[in-house]
């Protein structure tokens, strides 16, 4: 599997990140910033230099598995880096299944099938533009699939959707033509509208015109400072 590193909230449940993205937002923040981003700058530094000195190694699956139960995990996000990219996704979403940890996919929405959406408990979908060109411009990539699946996928309540509020790029009108499309799929869909870096007041004022159209949009508001506990890679 492309799994290098684990992080486990106070709430018992965890993130996993995947390695690697074919697309290039402009605003990604996991190519140049590999470690969670809660964690202490000291334990990131750390983790650099034992990266470039080869010393952390992908997991495989029964290790992901027993380090997830041993740490008392009932729910482990997916996300990266792109995870429908593993080869390696369904075979774990299995045996996370048969050992009742419940998965939860985050995802640019290009690679997803039946499998993945059955086997998830819910899956947060990237639209990062509705608009074709923005689109690439913004990613380098068509959303041609993405608004495929959004079609096939958007009327379950597994879905959440996301988008990323970028100053320059994708602004307010660009949210809206997002939420009009996704409620036309499903009114009552979830939308979440990340900032790019930091908060902006204005994502605030967006957010309020959007839920005219899409009434279950928010941002996510951070809460406290508790950095999240590292699982993998284990401390030396
Ligand atoms: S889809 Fe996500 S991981 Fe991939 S380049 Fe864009 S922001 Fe980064």
């Amino acid at each position: 599997m492309n799994i290098y590193q684990i992080v486990k909230f106070k709430d018992n449940s965890a993130y996993a990140t995947f390695w690697g993205c074919d697309w290039n937002c402009t605003y990604c923040i996991w190519k140049s910033q590999k470690w969670n981003i809660c964690l202490p700058q000291d334990v990131r530094d750390e983790l650099d230099r034992r990266w470039r000195e080869n010393r952390i190694r992908f997991l495989e699956i029964d290790e992901f598995i027993k380090i997830l139960k041993s740490n008392g995990v009932n729910l482990v996000f997916l996300g990266g880096g792109e995870p429908t990219l593993d080869p390696h996704l369904k075979d774990l979403l299995l045996a996370l299944k048969s050992e009742k940890i419940e998965s939860w996919i985050i995802t640019n929405s290009e690679h997803l099938d039946d499998d993945i959406f059955e086997l998830s408990k819910g899956l947060t979908m990237s639209l990062k533009a509705f608009d074709p060109d923005l689109h690439l411009k913004l990613t380098g990539h068509s959303n041609e699939e993405v608004i495929k699946n959004f079609k096939k996928f958007g009327q379950s309540s597994k879905i959440v959707a996301e988008s990323v509020y970028s100053k320059g790029l994708v602004e307010c009108d660009e949210m809206i033509k997002i939420a009009t499309f996704l409620a036309g799929i499903n009114k009552d869909m979830r939308f979440r509208i990340d900032p790019e870096v930091g908060g902006y007041q204005e994502i605030d004022d967006c957010i309020e015109n959007v839920k005219k159209i899409l009434p279950n949009t928010y941002r996510i508001k951070a809460s406290g400072n508790i950095p999240p506990e590292l699982l993998y890679p284990e401390k030396e």
